[in-house]
């Protein structure tokens, strides 16, 4: 018992202390939360499809629900039916036996509905490319509003590209919008 003490004693706290409240992030979170508010009335329901990820992505929108990125208190929450969400998220090169599965996925949305394509394999299949076993990029097969690019990108850019897409909801969904870290630019 005191070996164990004296070991606590000598090793002393070795995690990270805590960063110091930010004031212009704090700003931020409320202009986010009046956003997500004012557009869609509600905390935002999102739908998260993997049609062939190899998981790097995912890792990256788990992050999302940590105490640091938050994304539950910026009102926005996953939900396990596409029927009650109004954002589908979809990760991964688009793999054939899955082509199916998300157009019924995107069809079983109400509308209007929003989709955020993340990651390089969703913008034009990345690494994995088309094959007869990959149909590449989702951009092809839905209406995309916000493609993030990067492999895998960011959770701030996943967050960004979900509240963009969100801010231009009720515009017209091209493929127009790509999240790159702090910018979004057309693709043209
Ligand atoms: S973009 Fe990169 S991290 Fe994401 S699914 Fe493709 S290979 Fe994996």
């Amino acid at each position: 018992m005191y070996a164990i003490l004296r070991q606590i004693y000598r090793t002393g706290i070795r995690s990270e202390p805590a960063p110091a409240s930010d004031a212009t992030l704090d700003r931020r979170v409320q202009e986010i939360q009046a956003d997500i508010l004012r557009s869609v009335g509600r905390a935002l329901a999102i739908r998260h499809l993997d049609t062939g990820s190899c998981n790097g992505c995912e890792l990256e929108i788990g992050a999302l629900g940590n105490p640091y990125y938050n994304i539950e208190g910026l009102g926005a929450h996953f939900v396990a039916s596409p029927r009650h969400a109004d954002l589908l998220l979809v990760t991964g090169p688009l793999s054939r036996h899955m082509l199916t599965a998300m157009r019924r996925t995107w069809e079983a949305m109400p509308e209007p509905r929003l989709v955020v394509a993340v990651g390089d394999c969703a913008k034009d299949g990345g690494v994995f490319g088309e094959s007869y076993a990959c149909c590449g990029g989702v951009l092809n097969h839905l209406p995309v509003d916000v493609l993030v690019p990067g492999c895998p990108p960011s959770p701030l850019a996943i967050l960004q590209g979900i509240l963009s897409a969100v801010a231009g909801r009720g515009e017209t969904p091209v493929q127009s919008q790509s999240i790159s870290g702090q910018t979004a630019e057309n693709l043209g």
